[in-house]
């Protein structure tokens, strides 16, 4: 964040959350980054998902719905553990007996940390809306691949008071899985898609090409070669800061990465590539209520007519 003060982001984060808060669009639930919403924001974000829907009509794309947690065997296929250790979420359960609960009790009580007396569950919080979808295609994909329309609450551990930065959020995705090139067509297809459909609606984004958070030294290498592959773009617009703009849409290249870990094959027995479309959805509300305000009864009549209001 070369040359901005954090003092004046964590001001500006402050502000519009306060804006936010005051308006009942956000709910705040006493820990970072986690919020209730308005039946306000609800609407805006199920009539911006129907603008994306008519737009992608004509993929018929297979409508597939994943739970936001996931097997935690697939997770451990993925990379993630490696790039994003300090992202990812994992849920956990007693599992002891009666004797080990009124200890974990007691521990409590004392106000000792009871939650090493917790076991790691089969499940993991989905980190990315397309991950469940990876090893349920394992196998051979039809001769023209696969298109996929995804929608799912994601989790990452990053308590912010940024209000665009959510620990948990939805992502509506379209995911293709085929060939190098069906891969390559589809994420430039949706970049361009992408930055029409946000611009209907009024939102004036810049394609950036991302530059992931991956973590640690390994992660600064991946980052480069992501960069350097020019791998993901992401549509960013100025939410709650104008100093810093805030990634609303990913258009991402993941080359043969899932098809090698899942075993997802082309017809002609080549590793699949895949590519995905990720609209943030809150973080999209977040934009439309920045940009034309709180209520959107008096929105422009344009971004009104696109989102059927
Ligand atoms: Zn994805």
């Amino acid at each position: 964040m070369c040359g901005i003060s954090s003092d004046v982001l964590t001001a500006s984060y402050q502000a519009y959350l306060d804006q936010l808060t005051a308006a009942g669009i956000l709910i705040p639930l006493g820990v970072k980054g986690l919020y209730g919403h308005s039946g306000v924001f609800e609407d805006v974000i199920e009539r911006f998902e129907r603008a994306v829907t008519r737009r992608g009509a004509h993929f018929k794309a297979e409508v597939m719905r994943f739970p936001a947690i996931l097997n935690r065997q697939h997770y451990l296929k993925t990379n993630h553990i490696e790039t994003f250790p300090d992202l990812m979420g994992s849920v956990h359960s007693f599992t002891g007996n009666e004797r080990d609960h009124v200890q974990m009790l007691q521990k409590r009580e004392r106000g000792e940390d009871w939650t090493r007396d917790l076991t790691p569950t089969e499940v993991m919080m989905t980190p990315a809306a397309c991950y469940p979808l990876y090893p349920t295609a394992t196998g051979t994909l039809p001769e023209n691949g696969r298109t996929v329309d995804l929608r799912s609450f994601v989790f990452r551990h990053e308590p912010s008071i940024d209000p665009a930065r959510m620990q948990i959020f939805r992502q509506r995705e379209y995911v293709r899985l085929g060939t190098a090139e069906q891969a390559l067509d589809h994420r430039n297809y949706w970049l361009k898609t992408g930055e029409e459909i946000l611009n209907s609606v009024g939102l004036k984004v810049e394609a950036v090409v991302a530059n992931d958070p991956f973590f640690g030294r390994g992660g600064r290498m991946m980052a480069v070669s992501q960069k350097e592959q020019v791998l993901k773009y992401e549509l960013v617009i100025a939410i709650a800061s104008s100093e810093k703009p805030t990634a609303i849409t990913s258009c991402n290249c993941h080359l043969d990465h899932f098809g090698h870990s899942f075993g997802i094959k082309t017809a002609d027995g080549q590793y699949a590539h895949s590519a995905c479309v990720g609209f943030g959805l809150e973080r999209i509300a977040l934009a439309l209520f920045k940009t034309h305000g709180f209520d959107p009864d008096h929105w422009p009549s344009d971004v009104r007519n696109v989102l059927e209001l």
